[in-house]
């Protein structure tokens, strides 16, 4: 299979042609190795339209999510953005090429060493990968231009609100367990935020403090 021209009509089909227009975004996309970040029986699927399981419970995000989520961020290129929920290492190459330099929380460790084998193979140098609850954000590093949360949440967690810098923009699904909205919250200069719901979508939870506190469905 070639994977480059996959590639290529994902990005036709299923991002250009469904309104996303940042042209860093989708030059991205068209050059990021997707089928790397699955396992190798599920390389034929990785440009398809859809979220794939990566084990331990956890999915790869539908390419057109991934985009969106970067889209809403308004990237320029000399932020500092953090990630919540590395998973396959996928949505953190994208940001990768896109920005100065990515802060990614994972909390399940075998996720965490995976992406970070094949961020490091990519050559991708400007990620830094903690292992912990990313519910509470990353503090040392605060405050971000941006911060990315791929994981479904109850409620808006307060830490990323407080870590997030005058302008900048949170991207998160809010919702129950079976469905959310993503939304955007923008930082204005008086202390206040600004809050816009994208669209409908479906996420695995947000576990941890300031999240939910389990996987099991309450
Ligand atoms: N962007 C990833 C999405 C992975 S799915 C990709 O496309 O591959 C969401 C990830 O969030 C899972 O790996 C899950 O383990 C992680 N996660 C859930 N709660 C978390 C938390 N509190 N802190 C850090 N990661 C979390």
């Amino acid at each position: 299979m070639d994977f480059s021209v996959a590639r290529r009509r994902m990005v036709a089909q299923q991002i250009a042609a469904r309104g996303i227009t940042d042209q860093r975004v989708l030059d991205a996309m068209s050059t990021i190795p997707r089928h790397l970040f699955v396992e190798a029986g599920l390389q034929s699927h990785a440009y398809s339209d859809a979220s794939l399981p990566i084990g331990e419970k956890q999915t790869i995000s539908q390419p057109y999510m991934v985009a969106v989520m970067t889209a809403a961020l308004e990237l320029k290129g000399d932020e500092r953005i953090l990630e919540i929920g590395t998973g396959s290492g996928y949505q953190t190459a994208v940001l990768s090429r896109l920005v100065k330099r990515v802060y990614s929380v994972e909390r399940i460790a075998v996720l965490a060493g995976r992406a970070r084998k094949v961020l490091d193979q990519l050559q991708m140098s400007n990620i830094n990968i903690k292992i912990s609850d990313g519910t509470i954000g990353w503090q040392d590093q605060a405050p971000f231009a941006g911060i990315l949360v791929a994981a479904g949440s109850p409620d808006v967690p307060s830490s990323y609100l407080e870590q997030l810098e005058v302008g900048g923009k949170l991207v998160l699904p809010v919702g129950d367990k079976d469905q959310q909205i993503l939304t955007r919250m923008i930082r204005q200069e008086d202390g206040t935020f600004k809050r816009e719901q994208l669209l409908g979508c479906r996420f695995v939870p947000l576990i941890g403090e300031q999240g939910w506190l389990s996987e099991s469905i309450l």
